[in-house]
C-alpha cells in the first residue's frame, strides 16, 4: 500500500511529507486505517532534540485510534472492522512483566525504531523508514496484534485517541500507581495533556485537596476546568508554602507529569510523611535526580515512576472507556485544537508553547 505520511528526517528540522511503501500484515500483525492521533510531548522530546538515540527517519506518534482494516496470518484477537486503540507497547505475551500484568514492561520489547523483528514496515524508494511505537501519524500503519486493542463500537472513535497515552498515563498515576484513597491529598505538577487526566483520575478516586501546579497559567485553568480544587503558579507564587498552608502537613502524593527535574525535586519538598512522588515526565537523555536521603528516611517518603499509568493497555483502555460513558471522565473537553496531517509541525510548536490542552491529528 503507498501512502503519504510526515517523516522526521531529522531532529529540529520541519518534518516532510513523503510518499511511504506499508508492508502487508505479516504473522501476528494487523493494518489500521487511522481515525485519529493525539499529539504527545514524548514525540515532540523526539522532533526537537531532546531525546536522542532514534533512528530516522521516523514516522512519530504514539497515541491513536483507528480501524483495522486487514488481518495477517495467525491473528486472533482482532478482525477487520474492529475500532481499535493503539498502544505503544506490544508486549511477547510470556515474559515475567508480561505475565505479571504489566505488559508495558515486556523485556522483549522491539529495538528502538523497528519491529521485533528488527524490520520495519514503513518503506521510501527502497529505504527503511522507521517506526515511533505504532507511528499514529500515519494514515495507515501496522502493528502487532498486542499492540491494537479493540473497544466497543458506540464511543466516538476521534475521541479514544487520546486514551492510548495521555488519558491513561495520567489517570493510572494516580490511581493505579499511587494508589490514591479517597480522601487524601493530591498534587499535580504540570497540568499539561498528561497532568490533566492526573487531575481526573484524582478526582474520579475522591482525592482533596487537588492541587494543579503550573508555571503557566492558561494550564492551571484547564486544570480547574478538570477538577483542581486549587492552583499554584509556581513561577509567581512559593509553590512549597502554599501547599503547606493549604494541607497543613504536605500532600499524600504527588505527581509530576513534566520532564523537569527541578519540578521532581520541588515535588519532594511538599509531601506528607509517608507521602509518595510518582514521576510520569520523561527526563531528557542522561539527566539525573539529586535527593536528601535523611528526608527520605525520615519521611518514609517513596519515589516511584508510573509508565502507562502502571497498567495493562488491553484492560485500561475499555476501563477508560465506560468511566468516559459514564460521565466521569471528560475526554472531548480535553481537545483544544484539530490538525490536518500536514500541520503535525504546528500541533507541536502549539504544544511547546503551552497553549494547548491536548491537540488532535484527524485524518
Ligand atoms: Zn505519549
Ligand atoms: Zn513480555
Amino acid at each position: 500500500m503507498r501512502i503519504t505520511a510526515p517523516v522526521l528526517v531529522e531532529a529540529r528540522r520541519p518534518m516532510e511529507m513523503l510518499e511511504l511503501d506499508l508492508d502487508e500484515p505479516g504473522p501476528g500483525e494487523v493494518r489500521v486505517r487511522m481515525t485519529a492521533s493525539g499529539v504527545c510531548h514524548s514525540c515532540l522530546h523526539t522532533a526537537d532534540g531532546s531525546h536522542s538515540g532514534l533512528p530516522m527517519p521516523i514516522v512519530l506518534g504514539d497515541e491513536g485510534s483507528g480501524i483495522v482494516d486487514a488481518v495477517g496470518p495467525g491473528c486472533r484477537t482482532l478482525s477487520p472492522g474492529d475500532h481499535v486503540i493503539l498502544s505503544w507497547a506490544p508486549s511477547c505475551g510470556k515474559c515475567r512483566p508480561c505475565r505479571q500484568g504489566y505488559p508495558a514492561l515486556c523485556l522483549n520489547e522491539a529495538p528502538w525504531g523497528r519491529t521485533a523483528d528488527g524490520t520495519t514496515r514503513f518503506h521510501h524508494r527502497g529505504q527503511d523508514v522507521y517506526h515511533y511505537g505504532p507511528s499514529t501519524y500515519a494514515p495507515s500503519i501496522v502493528v502487532p496484534e498486542t499492540a491494537a486493542v479493540s473497544i466497543r463500537k458506540d464511543f466516538p472513535l476521534d475521541l479514544a485517541a487520546l486514551i492510548g497515552c495521555s488519558v491513561t498515563t495520567g489517570f493510572g498515576a494516580v490511581v493505579n500507581t499511587a494508589r490514591v484513597k479517597a480522601g487524601q491529598s493530591v498534587a499535580i505538577l504540570g497540568c499539561g495533556g498528561i497532568g490533566l487526566n492526573a487531575v481526573q483520575g484524582a478526582t474520579v478516586a475522591g482525592a482533596h485537596p487537588i492541587i494543579g501546579i503550573d508555571v503557566v497559567d492558561s494550564k492551571l485553568d484547564f486544570a480547574r476546568q478538570f477538577g483542581a480544587t486549587h492552583t499554584i503558579n509556581s513561577r509567581k507564587e512559593d509553590m512549597v508554602g502554599r501547599v503547606m498552608d493549604l494541607t497543613g502537613h504536605g500532600v499524600d502524593a504527588c505527581i509530576v507529569a513534566v520532564g523537569s527535574t527541578s519540578a521532581m525535586e520541588q515535588g519532594l519538598r511538599i509531601l506528607a510523611k509517608r507521602g509518595v512522588e510518582v514521576v510520569i515526565g520523561l527526563a531528557a537523555t542522561g539527566d539525573s535526580l539529586s535527593v536528601d536521603p535523611l528526608v527520605l528516611v525520615q519521611g518514609e517518603h517513596r519515589i516511584k515512576g508510573s509508565f502507562y499509568g502502571s497498567g495493562d493497555p488491553a484492560v485500561e483502555f475499555p476501563k477508560m472507556i465506560e468511566l468516559a460513558m459514564a460521565g466521569k471522565l471528560r475526554i472531548e473537553d480535553l481537545i483544544t485544537h484539530r490538525y490536518d496531517l500536514d500541520q503535525a509541525d504546528e500541533a507541536f510548536r502549539a504544544l511547546a508553547a503551552g497553549e494547548q490542552a491536548r491537540g488532535l491529528i484527524v485524518f
